[in-house]
């Protein structure tokens, strides 16, 4: 049984003030849900000041990257996984297609994100997608699975525990267009079967794979319905506490 999450990715919004108020906004609002998990992932500047105004709430707080290198060392500007765990982070997002996109994130990059994550005891939310050139030239699968295969290469099977897989086709984020539900089944039964042949079935059957991409609270309810999507990774609509929390509440 695969418990749904829907995490909101705040990306470089909200200075802390803000981002204080947005999650005390959300806490009363989504605090009988216990249908899913709930994830918020703030600015690195807020996060230990968010994770310590929602300790023994149900929402848990994930950074939105974190540095390849795990030991304390010259690595001026990077934030080690260990560190957000430090400020109360319980997850991290990881390869992120803005990432990828703009500061050159790689597939090895991303791999070596995502082990420096289970090492520090985060659970990695790991994005993959592709671009809209991709999917028109009929190779979107081939680029996730290759995303899949080399993001998750050296993981064994109990360190999947920690993954999430996040789609999020680099054509649906921030621009309104949403994929239909078909065709995010579509991919989420392509990523599980991937997932299948790296790391077995069971794996496969016990990992959540989210949607992202223009996610909204009008949309929310039928890519749930879908059999491979548990959850959602929103950004847009996860600014206002009141459209997350009925994200959140979808059912
Ligand atoms: C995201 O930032 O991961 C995202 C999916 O953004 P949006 O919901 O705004 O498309």
């Amino acid at each position: 049984m695969r418990k749904p999450v829907i995490a909101g990715n705040w990306k470089m919004y909200k200075l802390l003030g803000e981002a204080v108020d947005t999650a005390l906004a959300l806490k009363p609002l989504v605090a009988n849900a216990n249908h899913c998990e709930i994830v918020i992932a703030p600015v690195f500047t807020a996060l230990k000041t968010v994770a310590d105004r929602l300790e023994g709430s149900n929402i848990k707080v994930a950074a939105q990257n974190c540095s390849t290198e795990v030991s304390f060392g010259a690595h001026t500007g990077e934030i080690s996984a260990e560190m957000l765990k430090d400020s109360g982070c319980s997850q991290v997002i990881i390869g992120h297609s803005e990432r990828r996109q703009f500061y050159r994130e790689t597939h090895g990059s991303v791999n070596r994100k995502t082990k420096a994550a289970l090492a520090a005891g985060l659970t990695a939310i790991v994005c993959v997608g592709e671009m809209l050139a991709e999917r028109e030239a009929g190779s979107a699968e081939n680029v996730v699975k290759g995303q899949l295969v080399s993001g998750l290469d050296g993981l064994t099977v109990a360190d999947m525990e920690s993954i999430i897989i996040a789609y999020e086709p680099v054509w649906a984020i921030g621009t309104g267009k949403t994929a239909t539900p078909e065709q995010a089944q579509e991919m989420h039964g392509h990523i599980r079967r991937t997932l299948a042949e790296t790391h077995g079935k069971e794996v496969a059957d016990n990992t959540r794979i989210l949607y992202g991409g223009s996610v909204k609270p009008d949309n929310i309810a039928v890519l749930m319905s879908q059999e491979d999507v548990d959850g959602a990774l929103v950004g847009g609509a996860s600014l206002e506490a009141e459209s997350f929390a009925r994200i959140v509440n979808y059912k």
